[in-house]
């Protein structure tokens, strides 16, 4: 499989690959890892004239963290956010998450800008930084914009980000309590069957606060408002964590393909959820 003809684009700066997004528009495509774009553009699923790397721009890559916000540049590896000390200390959720994502040579080069992006259901860190509450800032030619990941999935690959838009960095506050992301897949390297993520807050067995986001149960990450909405105030016992567990599912809208048929995800979905709960319950 060989992608047809394209020019091969490798700015230094934001605005210079900007100004080649808007000169070619629909023709041109940016690529972080490649990952995804090169596989479907091998298999010629998509045709692109100009591909505009940005690789070369220093200023999308690198982590910091100021006070109590955390911010990643789009071109930030996986295997970085995992091996960064400072992160996997103040957020050891995302070192978690990342270390589900596939495989290290996969996360050698598989940046979050480019898993967040896609719009791929399956991808693992759109359900993360739900969970997070994390903000995407994205630079085009009329300036920069902060869109929610709550609100940044529309359906599968189809997300809030215009076209000659560049997602430029992902920022979200040091969370505090207990924390945990579980996931299920068929074997070492696969995306999730289910997934969920958790971060929760208790003060004497009453839930304070808890967020919880859920990975490949529908055509994009489901924040589980409803779950979120009933816990927050109740003490935890069996009866509050299973209410929970099933506002999650209920929230699922998963299809049949070929990690199973619906009702099969959504009780792996339930197992996840209720495993993450107790996880995240355990280390608060
Ligand atoms: C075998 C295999 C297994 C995998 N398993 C998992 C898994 O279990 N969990 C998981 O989460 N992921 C998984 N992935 C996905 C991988 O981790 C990458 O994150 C993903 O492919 C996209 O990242 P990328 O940097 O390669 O993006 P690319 O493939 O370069 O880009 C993907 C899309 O996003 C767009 N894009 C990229 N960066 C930006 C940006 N900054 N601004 C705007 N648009 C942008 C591109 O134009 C393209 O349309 C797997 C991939 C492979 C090949």
């Amino acid at each position: 499989m060989i992608p047809g003809n394209f020019e091969y684009h490798k700015p230094e700066s934001i605005d210079g690959a900007l100004s080649i997004l808007t000169e070619w528009g629909d023709d041109a495509r940016v690529i972080a890892g490649g990952h995804s774009l090169i596989p479907v553009m091998k298999q010629r699923l998509t045709d692109i004239s100009h591909l505009v790397d940005l690789g070369g721009i220093s200023e999308l890559k690198g982590i910091s963290i100021d006070q109590d916000t955390v911010t990643v540049g789009a071109m930030t590896t996986q295997h970085e956010l995992i091996t960064n000390e400072e992160l996997s200390k103040s957020v050891p959720l995302i070192r978690e998450a990342s270390l589900q994502i596939a495989d290290p040579q996969v996360r050698y080069l598989g940046t979050i800008g480019g898993n967040v992006a896609n719009g791929d259901p399956a991808n693992d860190m759109p359900g993360l930084m739900q969970t997070l509450d994390a903000s995407y800032e994205l630079t085009g030619p009329d300036g920069v914009r902060n869109v929610k990941a709550r609100e940044f999935y529309e359906a599968a690959y189809f997300t809030a980000r215009e076209d000659e838009e560049i997602l430029t960095s992902i920022s979200f506050l040091v969370p505090n309590g207990g924390y945990a992301y579980e996931k299920q897949k068929r074997k070492i390297g696969d995306y999730a069957t289910a997934a969920a993520g958790v971060l929760i807050n208790i003060d004497n067995n009453i839930c304070s606060s808890v967020s919880i986001a859920l990975t490949n149960l529908s055509d994009t990450p489901v924040y589980c408002e409803k779950a979120v909405d009933n816990l927050v105030g109740k003490e935890l016992n069996e009866d509050t964590i299973k209410t929970a567990v099933h506002d999650c599912v209920e929230a699922s809208d998963p299809v049949a393909d070929t990690r199973g048929p619906v009702e099969f995800k959504k009780y792996v979905a339930g197992i996840i959820v209720k495993k993450a709960l107790n996880s995240a319950i355990a280390r608060a």
